[in-house]
């Protein structure tokens, strides 16, 4: 038995897809400690893991500070999350050792907590996968963009947290991208843009999609034997008002079943009359929910767009912000949907949209092949045997 430490930030596409993973670690004898926030305490505790907590207000705070004007200060954004993380996470596990850490790719600075640690390190990426060298080429493109003060403020940011922690930092990549030895990626080689070019330190084992830990109050009586449509725009960028009463126009006078999530932030009692098609909630057991659904009418969150194409459901995407228009354009080319764009989005487009891609037969084809290719990749299964295949490779203990 090895003991874990799993660096994780605190949103639900960063969290979900390691569920099944550390579900999978704890059955095959291994004992986590799984740094998140008080939100996911309950989730993850169900799984067997130790669950730490960092404060979510005081790491958006750090995070936001960077600037959100441009992609560099964002990177300055999480060198400032190093000093609310990494002492949170040294206090927190002060006299206990480790034999391996798992960090998120993103959130929680989890390669200068490896390099600190010294430990051997696999990144948990639940996003797309990025080369550096595409990652380089998308920063000097960005280039004239970026004001020179937010490069001196990069280069402040990296040599004080270089100083602080005793940890070289060569690039914006690393504090990005947080690469490690082995990479595990929750999607196939075949979304993954450039799959092929990916070298083998990269696994992708496709979506992690286990049962949810958590009970809902969906009442799925209420749906059977319905023609569905379920819309979401995830857990973060979905306050859209607008948007919602869009629906409601394009679809009550049809004959589908419309099942919404709303988001927390938005109250149901805010959109007035709701028509009789609908069933209308704050959160939704989505993935369940989805193996009853005909279209699947998404944000482009990386997991929505697994969970739905991992059921065979084709796609209509519309991006609202971070990594969704990638993803967007990625669904696309892969011809398991079709991508809309919000600021010019009307009624009769969404309604017209949907009808094309719940009839066209080519969608549900090709949503069908990514499912088998989903499926085949292995989820959280194969993540952990690509562990213990790394733990073998760095003589950790069994
Ligand atoms: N989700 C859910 N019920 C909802 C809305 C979202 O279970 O009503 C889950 C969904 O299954 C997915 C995650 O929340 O695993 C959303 O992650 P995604 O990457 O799609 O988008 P984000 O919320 O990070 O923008």
């Amino acid at each position: 038995m090895a003991r874990v430490l799993f660096i994780n930030g605190g949103s639900e596409g960063h969290v979900n897809p390691t569920i099944g993973v550390v579900q999978e670690l704890i059955k095959r004898g291994e004992e986590v400690v799984y740094f998140t926030i008080e939100d996911f305490r309950e989730r993850m505790e169900k799984t067997g893991a130790t669950v730490k907590t960092f404060d979510v207000q005081t790491f958006i705070n750090a995070f936001i500070s960077g600037g959100r004007n441009n992609f560099l200060e964002r990177i300055n954004g999480l060198l400032h999350t190093a000093d609310i993380m990494i002492p949170s996470v040294l206090e927190q596990i002060k006299g206990e050792k480790f034999d391996y850490i798992i960090h998120d790719s993103m959130f929680g600075c989890g390669r200068l907590l490896a390099r600190l640690l010294q430990l051997p390190a696999i990144s948990s990426c639940t996003s797309f996968a990025q080369m550096k060298t595409s990652f380089d080429e998308m920063l000097l493109h960005l280039s004239k963009h970026i004001p020179a003060e937010t490069y001196t403020e990069y280069q402040r940011l990296a040599a004080k947290a270089e100083e602080r922690y005793g940890v070289e930092i060569h690039s914006p990549y690393e504090v990005f991208c947080n690469p490690a030895p082995l990479t595990i990626v929750y999607t196939s080689r075949d979304f993954q843009p450039l799959g092929k070019e990916f070298d083998q330190t990269y696994k992708f084992v496709g979506p992690s999609i286990s049962k949810r830990l958590t009970s809902g109050d969906f009442d799925f009586t209420e749906i059977k034997g319905k023609k569905i449509i379920y819309i979401s725009l995830g857990t973060v960028f979905n306050q859209a008002m607008d948007f919602y009463k869009m629906c409601f126009d394009a679809f009550k006078n049809t004959d589908y079943t419309v099942v919404m999530s709303i988001g927390e932030k938005t109250r149901t009692s805010d959109l007035e009359e709701i028509p009789g098609n609908f069933i209308v909630k704050n959160y939704v057991p989505q993935i369940e929910l989805l193996k009853y659904s005909k279209l699947f009418i998404t944000h482009g969150g990386m997991n929505s767009v697994h969970e739905g194409l991992y059921y065979g459901v084709p796609l209509i995407v519309i991006p609202q912000s971070a990594d969704q228009p990638v993803i967007a354009g990625q669904v696309a080319n892969t011809g398991t949907g079709i991508q809309l764009q919000m600021e010019s989005l009307s009624e009769k487009q969404l309604r017209e949209a949907a009808e094309h891609v719940l009839i066209q037969i080519s969608y549900h084809k090709a949503a069908a092949k990514m499912k088998e290719s989903l499926r085949k990749a292995g989820g959280y299964r194969q993540a952990v045997d690509e562990i213990f295949e790394f733990k073998s490779q760095y003589d950790i203990k069994k």
